[in-house]
């Protein structure tokens, strides 16, 4: 780690791309956190953008980046653990994702699906078909702007072509937060003054060993939905994130038969299952997707983030029961499925294909692993770590005890992280999850470097 205040005095702004030979170098800090520039900037983003937005890094601002390190515009290298929350599988600017895009634009930066056939529309869900589970190898794509767009999708699709009213979700679980996806997202912040949103929604709980819920129990809240709420003819269907994401990295689909006693449970009472692999999808969790730890098929999979190769696409792929009953015209998107976003994530997923990257999320989020379970053998505030491929989280409490949730610590511990140069992110009902989605290609230098910066976090932290 470089220290140096006088390196970045007279660069101007956007003079801290680097050039080639700096990018190897990792982390790179030229001046106190924030520097100059940057305060300069998050005091514009404050005059400029509406307060309702949650800032992880209040006083930070990302101007650019390449691979697995993202610029400030002081000049300070951050290595990036989080990768935009789970978006850019491969670092920021891949170029063979730069290419696709660039050779799109300059064919057809925006048509309308609506209007006419788009090939580069056709290409995506081609692509994803390629690599979906088996009952989905056939399904028929539709394709919005963003993950919670994609939840929306879902959620009409299964109520449409069923004619049915409710659907099954999760606590907690987190879907997005527009007004549909919004009744299956926990947590009452996003909820305030919302009241009346629950109607058509019910609510099971989601498998969380750690805090004392089984799979068994799990199942059971759901069947009780069936048992003293509503009449299963009601029901359209259930709504489940395999790899429970932004709660704090709860693996509901790792558990050997969860997913697949809720597939039967689904099939024995004519219900749609809906998987929402926005976050898990792509090579995240170590499996193309998070359903395919369990070798279930849902018949709706909801994508997002990654899929557009950064830029905004999210959409479904939904089975031939689904697709034929689905009344047409009841749904579309002026920029949905756009081009140069579909362009990207078609080249996304080459790139994962050829350079094996699934597995190398696989065998480097191991590694990850086993490093933040020495930490844990170090430091007991660190309660449990879990997750799969490149989504880990560390969740911790106070006392070894699930029910005293470290929040004030994970909060810290993060910020601590971040003066050092690495970028992770605090999540979980509670905010006592520190987790991380770096890209599937990061080297193993960086990783490295990131884990010692974090230990350093804990020891500041905890002293
Ligand atoms: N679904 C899941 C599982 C997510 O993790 C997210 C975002 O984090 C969403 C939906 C919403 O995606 P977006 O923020 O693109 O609307």
């Amino acid at each position: 780690m470089v220290y140096n205040m006088k390196a970045s005095a007279n660069e101007g702004r956007g003079a801290s791309t680097p050039k080639t030979e700096e990018k190897e170098k990792g982390i790179r800090l030229v001046t106190e956190l924030p520097g100059p520039k940057t305060k300069a900037e998050v005091e514009r983003a404050k005059k400029n953008n509406a307060q309702v937005v949650y800032q992880m890094f209040p006083d930070w601002e990302d101007e650019s980046g390449s691979g697995s390190i993202l610029y400030d515009a002081d000049g300070n290298h951050f290595i990036d653990m989080l990768t935009g929350v789970g978006v850019n599988h491969l670092g920021v600017c891949h170029p063979r994702i730069v290419d696709a895009g660039t050779a799109q634009l300059k064919r057809l930066i925006h048509g309308n699906d609506h209007v006419a056939h788009i090939p580069a529309y056709s290409d995506i869900t081609e692509a994803v078909r390629s690599v979906a589970p088996e009952g989905l190898r056939n399904g028929k794509g539709f394709w919005g702007n963003s993950g919670g767009e994609a939840v929306e999708a879902a959620l009409k699709a299964a109520r449409q072509s069923s004619g049915k009213p409710i659907v099954i979700g999760f606590r907690p679980a987190f879907h997005g937060r527009p007004m549909g996806a919004l009744h299956f997202t926990s947590g009452p912040a996003g909820r305030i003054n919302l009241a009346g949103l629950m109607v058509g929604a019910k609510m099971a709980d989601y498998p969380y060993e750690y805090h004392g819920v089984t799979a068994e129990m799990s199942l059971e809240s759901v069947e009780k939905i069936l048992k003293y709420e509503v009449r299963k003819e009601e029901v359209a269907a259930i709504i489940f994130e395999p790899i429970a994401g932004e709660p704090g990295v709860i693996p509901g689909a790792l558990h050997p038969t969860w997913l697949r006693d809720l597939r039967k449970f689904a099939d024995d009472n004519g219900l749609l299952l809906i998987a929402d692999e926005v976050q898990n999808g792509l090579g995240r969790t170590g499996k193309w997707f998070g359903v395919d730890h369990s070798g279930v098929s849902p018949d709706i999979m909801t994508l997002g983030k990654a899929v557009g190769g950064g830029l905004p696409l999210g959409g479904v792929l939904i089975n031939d029961k689904v697709d034929s009953r689905w009344p047409k015209g009841s749904h579309a998107s002026t920029f949905g499925g756009n081009p140069v976003a579909c362009a990207m994530g078609v080249e996304t997923i080459n790139v994962i294909k050829e350079e094996g990257l699934v597995e190398r999320a696989a065998s480097e989020g191991a590694y990850i692993q086993s490093r933040f379970r020495e930490l844990a053998d170090r430091y007991p505030i660190i309660g449990d770590v879990r997750g799969a491929g490149m989504l880990i989280a560390m969740e911790l409490v106070k006392d070894q005890d699930p029910k005293k949730p470290a929040k004030d610590e994970a909060g810290k511990i993060k910020m601590a992280a971040w003066r050092r140069g690495v970028i992770t992110s605090v999540t979980g009902s509670d905010s006592n999850v520190i987790r991380i989605a770096p890209a599937l290609n990061i080297p193993r230098e960086y990783v490295d470097e990131a884990i010692d910066v974090i230990d350093q976090s804990f020891k500041e932290v905890l002293a």
